[in-house]
């Protein structure tokens, strides 16, 4: 073989070599939300039965900051429903006010607020007064019996997920903190929902027409 004809070939593996670099797995932004049929009664499916043991063993638990433990007797959860604030920014205390003042409500709707970078950090994760007081939530209207404001955790991301997307960070505390919620309180994934696809729950495209529910099922339990 050639010199000139043996340095292409070098190159060659030099230039193919590269594409075997480890890509890290990239965020699958599709969503397989599909909301429920709207023209009859629809409450979640029963729960399973719940195991003996709470919380789950110390090995499996994820490991939460102290602020996402309610300081008030616990109530029985069943579900998780994630929103977003269809606002760029915003934080618990922006929305807070938002949800006084053009809602009339006693305060913040959701339990907590996870931030964008805007008013919070990028990926923090805010429990609100309603998480903290264990009180009934303001986030999920029109279900028979109120049964997702009483029984469901509200979650809401802060951004507008018609237009945009979550942020890496945002994604990830999102899914430690639905894990940890689920480990908690026996949630199965089959009871984790957008707030559009929330059985019973108003029409609405919250959590966004980008939310990627199926990478958010892929990271939970
Ligand atoms: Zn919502």
């Amino acid at each position: 073989m050639c010199i000139r004809r043996l340095s292409w070939l070098l190159l060659a593996i030099f230039i193919f070599s590269g594409c075997n670099e480890q890509v890290p797995p990239s965020i699958d932004y599709s969503s397989v939300d599909a909301p429920p049929p709207r023209n009859k009664i629809i409450l979640p499916p029963p729960l399973p039965p719940k195991p003996a043991p709470h919380p789950a063993a110390p090995s499996a638990q994820v490991n939460a900051p102290t602020g996402w433990m309610p300081s008030h007797s616990e109530r029985a959860w069943s579900a998780i429903i994630v929103h977003h604030s269809a606002t760029d920014n915003g934080n618990a205390t922006i929305i807070d006010k938002w949800h006084r003042e053009n809602n009339g409500w006693n305060g913040v709707g959701y339990d907590f607020v996870i931030g964008n970078g805007s008013d919070s950090g990028d990926g923090q994760v805010e429990p609100t007064y309603r998480w903290r007081g264990q009180l009934t939530g303001a986030h999920t209207g029109g279900t028979p019996g109120n049964w997702a404001n009483e029984e469901a955790i509200g979650i809401c991301l802060v951004g507008d997920f018609d237009r945009n997307v979550p942020s890496k960070r945002q994604l990830e505390s999102l899914a430690k903190l639905v894990r940890f919620l689920q480990q908690r309180y026996h949630i199965p994934k089959s009871r984790v929902y957008g707030h559009g696809s929330t059985p019973g729950g108003h029409v609405t495209d919250c959590p966004g027409k980008r939310f990627p529910m199926k990478w958010l099922k892929s990271n939970i339990n």
